[in-house]
């Protein structure tokens, strides 16, 4: 058994494939399946995943492993076998997959070094000025030439290497400790000068409280500086070592324990068949289909307690909007030390180190946004997913994996149970619930009594007809300033997807676009400027009208900001804690913000996607949402089940406790059935009429998508290969397939490259797969060489 099986950090299809390499002898008993490996490859050191050891090969000359990165495997087996599925279903390469599987802080990236390997030149000194390798930056930054490091290189003098990198810090306190007996502590006391009475004070610490304690709480304890330590380090009467700590992101937070609830009726139903499979270790699949409010989290937690009683683990995806304080709070509440918490607010080491609580089994219970879902769990008991309908668990880029295909790939495999939670199920859960494929469990009343709250949709295009053109109706108005009255709260939810504040003129129309990419710059109004939101590009706000030179150009649409200074002009009275991304962007102000405004030092909440979800506050009675149909004029197949689910989870503020609430909806398209039926805050109604729509136009549920996006700088050239591509579709794919395109991307330049699309429908095509890889291939060279990009997302979840 001396030979790994590597996947190499190369991606490209000529090495997606698995390499051999000889295991050394001092690694021999120390390597396995899942670690981190440096191997040589051509002439660079690069990293690899370990997939195998055999003692089989093809292959006559093998090389060997230089070294190992991990003593502990980086990946179980079972999320090995994970990522090369995973790269088989999403047509990722397998490095690609593998490393998505793990923390950020664990990627290599790799150092282009200098090493001296014999004479070098007098220029070449000052680059290798103390040691005998250098950063090959510090050669750049000499003013020595290419050519003369070019010659050393030649010549043997020296090596152009790759050194990996990375970022595994770990944070360590500094302790003391001591070996000496008291007898003999007392000893070197009598020894120290009568008079240094801290070193004294020290050695009579460790007479009285023997064991090791960290330094810096010593010396604060005796109020001395190090300095009095040395003497006892120099003479060995003391040792000082580094123990390594886990970051705990959560320590300053007091937290309040919590013990079970008693369960409604209708949460004791969904919970037993949960518990039954939990028990019997059956891989089922659950939709918990409970409005908001319901108590489906109770469920949850219970749930999960019962899968600890049996000594297994947890995983519980929420999305990253969702993952505020209270979220937390409430699993840290019930199982405390044994939850560990991933998501992207944490700072890359903090999520190391919960990572590492979790390959170590120091955790029971993994709290995440949609990576947890890779948490390295050897004994999972069960998977949740709240709020499984949420976009954010479908991944943009390499790997595009949905975290429910994850849930339910694992599941199978620890023949675990997964619920799938929310109060707006995805058309394609409810869906397989309904045929039984899922099994439905339903929470249709809200817990302690709370009704639903009253609907109100106002018609905006009614409040300009009566002459009133501010962004806040009056029915609103009216309604904020009785909350304030009677000290109650309103929230006020800005739907803020596909609307965007920019820049027109009002004499031509003339509008401020990127001069890379179709799409219209976006106003700053911090920086004042203009920015794009694809490339970065960024110009100050012209004074004059770049086309007709007049001077009335203005910034139109409306930003949180601009709300807020017309809200502070209607109600003067009303105090306003707004949150956007602008006021979140520190460390520990989305917590600060909402504590504010859960303890009353507030009126009105006004807010973005990010207060959406999850607050639960007992003085909100009003829920205000403007511009609630801004979603529905965006080119995607899920704008009314994005408008509805939206809308459904808003209104789920409101009036959660003994107040009863009241939900007030701001709308040009009062007639669309999403924003209707939100208002009946009835599922089915619009399950029902959606599928109508989603059958008669071929989408998802009904048929499988997959889309291809070509591009290139020469817009000629992406859609040719678009056509040739479709061409070489319809060839190889069967009738039962519809296949549209070429047609335009809906942005069709970004950084100057055209986009063009071609969009595959399909019911049941197991060659899909395989002809697609097969048309990357073949343009395999004229992607490297001619810059072609093509990107396939197998069921993209929006277009
Ligand atoms: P959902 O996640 O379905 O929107 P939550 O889990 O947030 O609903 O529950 C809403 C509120 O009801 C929370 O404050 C929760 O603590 C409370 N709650 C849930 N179940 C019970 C119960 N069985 N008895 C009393 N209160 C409950
Ligand atoms: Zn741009
Ligand atoms: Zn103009």
């Amino acid at each position: 058994m001396n030979i790994a099986k590597v996947v190499v950090d190369v991606p490209a299809s000529q090495t997606d494939r698995v390499y051999d390499y000889l295991i050394p002898a001092k690694l021999m008993d120390v390597l396995q399946p899942g670690m981190r490996v440096i191997v040589p490859f051509g002439n660079r050191r690069i990293m690899g995943f370990v997939l195998q050891i055999s003692n089989r090969t093809e292959v006559d000359k093998l090389k060997e492993i230089q070294e190992t990165m991990d003593l502990l495997p980086a990946l179980t087996p079972e999320l090995l076998d994970l990522g090369v599925w995973m790269g088989e279903q999403t047509l990722s390469f397998h490095i690609t997959a593998l490393q998505a599987m793990l923390p950020q802080a664990m990627k290599a990236t790799y150092k282009k070094i200098l090493v001296r390997t014999g004479d070098i030149p007098d220029e070449l000194q000052s680059v290798f000025s103390k040691d005998n390798t250098a950063l090959f930056e510090q050669f750049e930054q000499s003013g020595v030439s290419f050519a003369m490091l070019q010659q050393a290189i030649k010549a043997g003098q020296v090596e152009l290497r790759y050194q990996v990198n990375s970022k595994e810090t770990k944070k360590t306190v500094r302790m003391l400790d001591t070996k000496q007996t008291t007898e003999e502590l007392q000893a070197e006391l009598s020894n120290v000068n009568p008079r240094a009475m801290k070193q004294r004070a020290l050695l009579e610490h460790f007479i009285e409280e023997p064991g090791p304690v960290a330094q810096k709480q010593l010396l604060s304890i005796y109020q001395t500086t190090a300095s009095t330590l040395k003497p006892l380090l120099d003479a060995g009467i003391l040792q000082a070592y580094d123990k390594e700590i886990m970051r705990d992101p959560y320590e300053d937070r007091k937290i309040e324990p919590t013990k079970p609830l008693e369960l409604s009726d209708s949460q004791a139903r969904a919970l037993q068949p949960i518990l039954k499979s939990i028990l019997t270790e059956k891989h089922d699949v659950f939709l918990l289909h409970g409005v908001t409010g319901s108590g489906k989290t109770e469920v949850y937690l219970q749930a999960i307690q019962q899968v600890l009683d049996k000594g297994q683990e947890a995983i519980v995806l929420v999305p990253e909007i969702a993952l505020t304080p209270q979220t937390v709070n409430r699993f840290k509440g019930r199982f405390g030390s044994d939850v560990a918490v991933l998501h992207s607010a944490l700072s890359a080491g903090e999520k190391y180190d919960e990572w590492r609580k979790i390959q170590r089994k120091q955790v029971k219970v993994a709290v995440g946004a949609r990576s947890a879902i890779f948490a390295p769990f050897e004994n999972l008991g069960i998977i949740i997913i709240d709020e499984e309908h949420e976009t954010s668990y479908k991944q943009e880029d390499h790997p595009k994996y949905h975290a429910r295909d994850i849930a339910i790939f694992r599941g199978k495999y620890h023949h675990a149970p997964i619920v799938l939670g929310s109060a707006t199920p995805s058309l394609e859960s409810y869906a397989r619930a309904e045929k039984g494929v899922y099994q439905m469990l339903e929470l249709p009343e809200r817990v302690n009594d709370a009704s639903m709250p009253d609907y109100q949709i106002i018609d905006m295009r009614d409040e300009l007809h009566a002459g009133n053109r501010s962004i806040f109706s009056r029915e609103l108005l009216d309604q904020m300033k009785e909350r304030i009255c009677k000290k109650e709260q309103t929230v006020l939810f800005l739907n803020r997807r596909g609307y965007s504040t920019f820049v027109m003129c009002r004499d031509c129309g003339h509008t401020v676009e990127c001069p890379h990419c179709d799409i219209t710059l976006t106003y700053h109004r911090s920086s004042e400027q203009l920015k794009c939101h694809y490339c970065g590009y960024e110009e100050p706000v012209p004074h004059f009208c770049p086309s007709c030179e007049s001077d009335t150009i203005r910034y139109f649409g409306t930003g949180t900001q601009k709300v807020e200074e017309t809200l502070t002009q209607l109600l003067p009275e009303a105090r306003v804690i707004r949150m956007d991304v602008d006021t979140t962007r520190r460390k520990g102000s989305h917590e600060k913000l909402l504590g504010a405004f859960g303890r009353g030092e507030a009126d009105i909440l006004l807010g973005t996607q990010m207060i959406a979800k999850g607050l639960d506050f007992e003085r909100v009675t009003l829920v205000g949402v403007l511009a609630a149909d801004s979603m529905l004029h965006l080119p995607d197949f899920r704008a009314a089940e994005k408008t509805f689910q939206l809308l459904t989870q808003v209104s789920g503020r409101a009036g959660r406790h003994a107040l009863p609430g009241e939900v007030i909806i701001q709308t040009y398209s009062p007639e669309h059935y999403s924003v209707e039926l939100a208002a009946s805050g009835d599922y089915r109604p619009f399950f029902q009429t959606e599928m109508q729509t989603r059958r008669v136009f071929q989408y998802p549920p009904y048929y499988y998508l997959a889309l291809l996006t070509i591009s290139h700088q020469n817009q000629v050239k992406a859609m040719q290969t678009t056509q040739t591509i479709v061409q070489l579709l319809q060839k190889h794919l069967s009738d039962q397939v519809r296949i549209l395109g070429p047609t335009p991307s809906p942005l069709a330049r970004i950084k100057d490259r055209y986009r063009f699309q071609c969009m595959i429908k399909y019911k049941n095509e197991p060659n899909l797969r395989d002809v697609i890889r097969r048309i990357l291939h073949y343009y395999e060279d004229a992607r490297k060489k001619e810059d072609l990009q093509i990107h396939v997302d197998l069921q993209p979840y929006s277009l």
